[in-house]
């Protein structure tokens, strides 16, 4: 019925505007609208029912943030929660996947794609407990979680390396941060939660100093499914963490065509050398991990309105500058000035120029 729906809204507004731009404008402007979103985003997630004992991840599709919910016999627990601007798809996923009560929610380190959106999901849902790590940011983004935590009478709490939380009966084992760091990315929380023979490790956007300074304290970090570090940084996942991690899957939370160039090919190719089969939002979308303590899956849950219509560009567009780049240029302009399209002949119909230096 949803489909049905979608298509007909699609082709409504094809006929709508055909007169007045090309198939990427038309495409562009849609996703602009929003009107989509309740279509392509990944709410239509059911709610999730996975016996105590057992588990699932959503490496809900954030764009170049990350948010993870875990699911466990009717608890759950988020790690990030996207960028600010994620506010209303992350709760409307949560509600819909069953959420009343986040038994535990980590924020791994201050930065706006980790904790965007924690303010509000800790405003929507009850809460158990907030950890973060003991470092502060002068944003507001930062204030803003304080001030939700506060108002729910609870305190965020620090988790030392080496403590073990307690997730609806799966241990919750802290190894980092070790010590405090200059870097916030070096202060992110990284945790392993097992599940029967299996372990997930979340590694936040900790970076090489912190992950020497991990294996230094003699942690088991061996895991089945490691949440690959800062997006896929090239500054992360240094080979050594890798071959103590020992993982069969990597997951990275990563937005297309970011100006990071996240992920580094240099990590893709580290992370295949060790074996590692790569799951990526940016591909993907919301990628769904379920153990049942001894065997892992994995699926999708959709993509959001954005990646999906990406998925299909070839080329970006600058709104500014009127400039369109294909979607390995060197310098794409930043996700919110940006315009996508399929071919070249609907990026020039709708008034674009190729770009000097990637020369479309
Ligand atoms: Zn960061
Ligand atoms: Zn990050």
């Amino acid at each position: 019925m949803k489909k049905m729906k979608y298509w007909i809204l699609l082709l409504c507004l094809a006929l709508g505007l055909s007169g007045c731009g090309s198939t990427g404008e038309i495409l562009d402007e849609v996703v602009q609208s929003g009107i989509l979103d309740e279509y392509l985003q990944p709410e239509k997630v059911q709610k999730i029912e996975v016996p105590k004992g057992e588990m699932e991840v959503h490496f809900i599709d954030v764009g170049q943030a990350d948010c993870a919910l875990l699911a466990s016999g009717g608890h759950f627990m988020l790690i990030d929660g996207g960028n600010n601007e994620d506010d209303e798809r992350i709760l409307t996923y949560l509600r819909n996947a069953g959420v009343k009560k986040l038994d535990i929610v980590v924020g791994t380190h201050p930065h706006e794609d980790h904790i965007g959106s924690l303010d509000a999901a800790i405003e929507a849902f009850d809460v158990g407990a907030v950890y973060m790590p003991a470092v502060s940011a002068n944003t507001a983004t930062y204030r803003d979680v304080l001030d939700a935590v506060a108002e729910k009478g609870l305190q965020v709490q620090h988790p030392k390396a080496g403590d073990v939380l307690d997730f609806n009966g799966l241990p919750v084992e802290i190894f980092g941060p070790v010590k405090e760091y200059k870097d916030l990315n070096n202060n992110s929380i990284v945790l392993r939660i097992s599940v029967g023979e299996t372990a997930f490790l979340f590694t936040g956007d900790a970076e090489t100093t912190a992950e020497f300074d991990i294996l230094e304290q003699g942690f088991d970090i061996s895991a089945d499914v490691l949440k690959v570090a800062h997006h896929g940084s090239s500054g992360s996942s240094v080979e050594e963490f890798l071959a103590y991690a020992d993982a069969d899957y990597a997951v990275i939370s990563v937005g297309i065509g970011n100006s990071y160039d996240h992920p580094e090919d240099v990590t893709l190719k580290r992370l295949q050398n060790y074996g590692m089969e790569i799951f990526r939002t940016d591909k993907q979308g919301t990628i769904v991990c379920n153990t049942d303590g001894e065997n892992i899956s994995f699926r999708q849950e959709g993509k959001s309105s954005q990646t999906a219509a990406v998925t299909e560009a070839a080329y970006i567009g600058n709104k500014n500058s009127m400039k369109y780049h294909t979607l390995d240029c060197s310098s794409l302009p930043i996700e919110k000035n940006r315009a996508y399209f399929a071919d070249q002949a609907a990026a020039e119909e709708a008034g674009y120029a190729p770009c000097g230096t990637c020369k479309p």
